[in-house]
């Protein structure tokens, strides 16, 4: 990904993991002792996390820390290992032109790796199925790292008392919360860096017991460069939506839908996520573009009251969706329209191997790829000659300047893409989806 420097004004924050992946790799954390932070003067290493009773529960928040609790740490092995295997399970593109989603398992033995595998492909293909990851699919190259635990299941599964000796350290009952599954996140960082890069992590754990958690980041922790870690059981129906919903905030920056009990009046002048308004008429940062749609959630898009943890005096865009509630497995169209802004963020739709920092000649094939996007995107490519545009050349893969008209030296020849998708209606974030590439003619 590259530094695209977003700000986030969101709840979540982290304090950085005290023990570094390179302390981890080695091999400073010794096994048999309660995990130690690296130097006495760091702040005690925690993370906010969003957690799940169940799947129809509304979703909590806690602070957890970074590395499990003595009762499980002193089983588990010293480091993770230094190479393991990586597979792509897509490369759409370059890293630095893609969303690189991360998967790893944890409990799965040596012997067990392609069960990790099937629950991974699993995994993927659920949270794939829905939109927009679904049409923006080939937007993300996702890796899968290898990890190989030395007892299969993780810790709390059944039971708070049980314990194993996995790769992740990934136990139930973190901070005594049944349901919150946490993970030693120093080494999740550790696999996490043997992909060529990461955005964003799945963590699946070998389990059928329901549970998951959700880290978001403001910075990434120590020695990371993701931004997000969810984790989730792999055997249980329903915790691919832990990871769907995750992948709202992290990518989309979306604010949670949901409200709680008790919370009363939002407190904030403001918010500024584009999925929360504070008032019931919708200024044009907000999503009034939509207002009366039929919504793929089931209700009409409106102001309905509450959302991002309050209950009055702020307003979301439908009765429920994905980020309201887990019993919904839908965004809706602003959560759409703003997850594909967040998907061109990180990623770009048209790249090529053609450099264009350097001069080229007026016969050269300049070429251009397209990320294989599907549904509802919708791909434009158009090229210009000194900003004018050659519209003969509308959709070409690959052109030369003199095709193009383009034969005086220090011509330059640009291509963009722009989609055309229905799903965004802000002209704004219809602009954020561009992407020009251009070379001067030598
Ligand atoms: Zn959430």
């Amino acid at each position: 990904m590259p530094g695209h420097g977003r700000t986030r004004t969101r709840w979540i924050t982290s304090v950085a993991a005290a023990v570094t992946a390179a302390a981890l790799l080695a091999g400073a954390h010794t096994a048999g002792a309660a995990p130690a932070a690296a130097t006495g003067s760091d702040p005690v290493a925690t993370h906010e996390v969003e957690h799940f009773e169940g799947p129809a529960a509304t979703p909590r928040h806690k602070k957890v820390p970074a590395r499990p609790p003595a009762k499980v740490a002193r089983h588990q092995s010293s480091a993770p290992a230094a190479a393991t295997a990586v597979t792509a399970v897509q490369e759409t593109g370059p890293v630095s032109g893609r969303l690189d989603l991360v998967v790893m398992g944890d409990g799965y033995t040596a012997d067990q790796q392609a069960d990790f595998r099937n629950d991974a492909q699993a995994t993927l293909d659920a949270v794939f199925a829905i939109e927009p990851y679904a049409s923006y699919r080939g937007l993300f190259n996702i890796w899968l790292v290898d990890t190989a635990s030395a007892e299969s299941g993780v810790s709390g599964d059944p039971t708070a008392d049980v314990v194993r000796n996995t790769a992740l350290s990934s136990y139930f009952f973190c901070d005594d919360t049944e349901r919150l599954l946490c993970v030693d996140t120093s080494k999740v960082t550790a696999y996490a860096n043997q992909a060529p890069a990461s955005d964003i992590v799945f963590v699946i754990s070998n389990s059928a017991k329901y549970g998951g958690a959700g880290y978001s980041f403001a910075t990434p922790p120590a020695g990371a460069s993701y931004h997000g870690v969810a984790t989730m059981s792999s055997d249980n129906a329903k915790s691919y939506l832990i990871g769907a919903h995750e992948l709202g905030h992290s990518i989309g920056d979306l604010a949670d839908e949901y409200q709680y009990a008790g919370y009363g009046a939002y407190p904030y002048p403001s918010s500024a996520s584009a999925n929360i308004s504070v008032t019931a008429e919708l200024d044009a940062r907000k999503w009034y573009r939509w207002l009366g749609e039929q919504d793929p959630t089931g209700s009409v898009v409106g102001t309905y009251e509450g959302g991002d943890y309050y209950e009055t005096g702020v307003y979301r865009p439908t009765s429920t969706s994905l980020m309201r509630t887990l019993t919904s497995t839908e965004f809706n169209h602003v959560g759409r329209e703003t997850m594909i802004k967040g998907f061109y963020t990180y990623a770009d739709a048209l790249t090529s191997t053609v450099p264009t920092g350097t001069r080229v000649g007026s016969t050269q094939a300049l070429s251009v790829r397209l990320a294989p996007l599907t549904g509802l995107a919708g791909l434009n490519l158009t090229w210009y000659v000194d900003g004018r545009q050659v519209t003969a050349a509308t959709g070409d893969l690959s052109v030369t300047p003199a095709e193009l008209g383009a034969t005086r030296s220090g011509q330059r020849v640009t291509a963009t893409v722009t989609d055309t998708t229905v799903s965004v209606r802000d002209p704004a974030v219809r602009a954020a989806t561009a992407n020009s590439l251009s070379w001067r003619v030598r």
